[in-house]
């Protein structure tokens, strides 16, 4: 048996990671394939939240550039983070995890309202929990809702699942001397300005030492081998 090295972690997956071709809209195929790999670690006994982006169907900032006022345009993005909350939730369920969702804008008809203490609860009783609606304020993003609700329920880890394999000095598809980082402190990611998350979700992280892990989860079985310490992605860390 490989050890595990986490009690509680919080798994950020942004939106287009529930996405088909085109990175737009929602593919259930791929849910359920995720939904797999989140049973397969909620089985080792793993404490495990989940914060969903909302990017595979609406990005406040895209739509505030073309002229929409940005905090209607940031509501329209969080509405878009309870819609993949919802898909990720009837995955899980049918896989038979148990689950609750609780959400940051009150829509008591679809899910909880987010209650710190309630959702530690859930937890402990075994059940999957997905923090949709992010922060519940315009003008932040679902990075930095992981980094608040991790800090807030005390996970160990945030698990940053992306589509490349770690954290690398430039962009590996469009220029093949990208280096890939192993190790980064806070300060490296903040001052080389690295696409690991933005500043306001690093900062939280940094002021509260949280660790954060980003890895591709392309690959099957991936989320598992990080919470047993295979070194497969990227860790970001204080110095
Ligand atoms: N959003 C927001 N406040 C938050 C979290 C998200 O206003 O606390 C809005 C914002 O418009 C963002 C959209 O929701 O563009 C979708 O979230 P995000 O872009 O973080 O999703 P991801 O990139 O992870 O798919």
């Amino acid at each position: 048996m490989s050890k595990i090295k986490f009690k509680r972690v919080l798994l950020k997956l942004t939106g287009e990671a529930v996405s088909g071709e085109g990175g737009y809209g929602i593919d259930q195929k791929v849910v359920r394939n995720i939904a797999l790999e989140i049973k397969e670690i909620h089985e080792m006994g793993i404490e495990t939240a989940l914060v969903i982006g909302g990017g595979n169907i609406f990005r406040g900032s895209i739509a505030a550039n073309a002229g929409m006022d940005r905090v209607t345009a940031d509501y329209m993005g969080m509405l878009a983070t309870v819609i993949n909350g919802l898909a990720l939730q009837d995955a899980l369920e049918r896989e038979g995890v148990n689950t609750r969702m609780l959400t940051a804008i009150e829509m008591r008809q679809v899910a909880e309202p987010y209650v710190r203490r309630r959702a530690i609860r859930h937890m402990e009783k075994g059940r999957v929990v997905i923090f949709a609606g992010g922060t519940g304020s315009p003008y932040f993003t679902t990075d930095t809702t992981a980094s608040l609700r991790a800090i807030e329920i005390n996970a160990n880890v945030i698990l940053k699942a992306t589509k490349v394999d770690g954290v690398y000095s430039a962009d590996p598809v469009k220029d093949k001397n990208a280096v890939k980082f192993t190790d980064l402190t806070y300060m490296d990611v903040l001052q080389k300005d690295l696409k690991v998350m933005d500043a306001t979700a690093i900062s939280l992280c940094r002021d509260n030492n949280l660790p954060i892990i980003v890895f591709s989860l392309m690959k099957k079985g991936n989320i598992k081998r990080v919470l047993t310490g295979e070194k497969i992605g990227t860790i970001v860390k204080g110095g």
